[in-house]
This record gives structure tokens, C-alpha cells and sequence, in this order.
């Protein structure tokens, strides 16, 4: 991929980065050739700061760095698009995203970026952490159990038992597919590709 940085007098491009789990928008920076190199050998997001005038590593002071998962360039190469893993809040205000707050993809999305987080951080006094740490046969288990409990929740008709054994094998469910490596954007694909 190649990218012009000619067509802009001040050798700078804009740069838009998604959060790579949710798709949710959190900010828009510029980069010269060096903060793309960069971004591209060290696989954290550096901009060029008009303001600062120079290269600046979203995250360098407070932490909340902004970790590469996919670059693509636009259709006539002057515009990129980064899908990031941030640590923390991305908008030095302490929002998420710099735009207004929205949920792009929805609450499970989120709730799955949690649960990642919990794991990732090795959160000690999380159950979901705990859980995860048994293994894949154990969290597969407990699948299974929720979605018998599910099951014979279907079979009364107790709407708020049969929603809650529906969220809970909901919430199981995304741990297995985090111990398997997968995510629900990749069984979204699967379902997507049906069609
Ligand atoms: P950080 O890069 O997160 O360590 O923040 C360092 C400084 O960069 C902050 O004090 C702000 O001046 C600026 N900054 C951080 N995040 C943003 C952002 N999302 N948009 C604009 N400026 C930011
Ligand atoms: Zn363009
Ligand atoms: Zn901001
Ligand atoms: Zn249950």
C-alpha cells in the first residue's frame, strides 16, 4: 500500500480510527510518512500533532494507546482507516471516542470488549477471568450447562427466568469463543456468508 502524502502541501493525511471490536469511530488525526512508518513497524497509532509539531503516540502521556489491528488506505490514496484495540479512553476528555457517545454495534459488542478485558488484564477478582483460567473443556461446559438450563427454561413459561438463562448462556458463550480465538465479528462473518 502507498500512500500519498504529496497531495496535501504540509505532507500531512488524515487518519481515522475505529475501535476494532465495536467499529465505533474515536477519533480523526493526521500522520506524515514517518508517524505512517512508524505506526506500521511499531503497530501503535502515532500521529503527526499540528498543535505539538511533531510525532505524538496517542497514549504517550496518559497511557491510552491505540493498538493496530488493520490499516487500509481509501480508494485514491490520500485518506487512512486504522482498526485499533485502545487501551482506555481515546478522547483526552476520558470519553471512549471523541465523537459523541454511540454503540455502534450494539451492548454485546461491548460486553464482549469487557470480557476480553477482564481476561487480557488477568482481572483476579473477575469470574469471568477465573473462569476463563480453567480452560476451554471447563468453559465449554459451562455452555452446555446454560444452555440445558435454557432449554428447560423454554419449556415453562417464566419470561424472566427463560431471558435470564438466555443472557447467561449469551455471556458464556462469548467467553468459549474468546478461549477458541475467535470473536463475534468472525461467527458474524460465518452467518453473513450464508447469505
Ligand atoms: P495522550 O496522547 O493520550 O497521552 O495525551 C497527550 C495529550 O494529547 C493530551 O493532553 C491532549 O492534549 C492530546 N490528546 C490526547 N488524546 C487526544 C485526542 N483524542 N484528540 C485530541 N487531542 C488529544
Ligand atoms: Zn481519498
Ligand atoms: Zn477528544
Ligand atoms: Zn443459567
Amino acid at each position: 500500500m502507498k500512500i500519498d502524502f504529496t497531495k496535501s502541501s504540509d505532507g500531512l493525511v488524515p487518519v481515522v480510527v475505529q475501535n476494532n471490536n465495536t467499529l465505533q469511530v474515536l477519533m480523526l488525526g493526521y500522520m506524515n510518512q514517518e508517524a505512517f512508518e512508524k505506526t506500521e513497524k511499531e503497530q501503535v497509532v502515532t500521529f503527526f500533532s499540528r498543535s505539538k509539531n511533531r510525532l505524538w503516540t496517542k497514549g504517550e502521556s496518559s497511557g491510552n494507546f491505540l493498538h493496530v489491528k488493520d490499516i487500509q488506505i481509501d480508494c485514491d490514496n490520500d485518506t487512512v482507516l486504522i482498526k485499533a484495540d485502545p487501551k482506555g479512553p481515546t478522547c483526552h476528555k476520558g470519553d471512549t471516542s471523541c465523537f459523541a457517545e454511540e454503540t455502534p454495534k450494539g451492548f454485546l459488542y461491548e460486553l464482549e470488549q469487557i470480557i476480553h478485558d477482564r481476561i487480557d488484564n488477568n482481572v483476579e477478582s473477575s469470574y469471568t477471568n477465573k473462569l476463563y483460567k480453567r480452560g476451554i473443556n471447563k468453559v465449554a461446559q459451562k455452555v452446555g450447562e446454560e444452555a440445558v438450563e435454557l432449554v428447560i427454561e423454554a419449556k415453562d413459561d417464566n419470561d424472566e427466568l427463560f431471558t435470564n438463562e438466555a443472557a447467561d448462556l449469551m455471556y458464556h458463550y462469548i467467553i468459549l469463543l474468546k478461549a477458541k480465538g475467535f470473536t463475534l465479528k468472525d461467527i458474524e462473518a460465518v452467518l453473513k456468508s450464508r447469505h
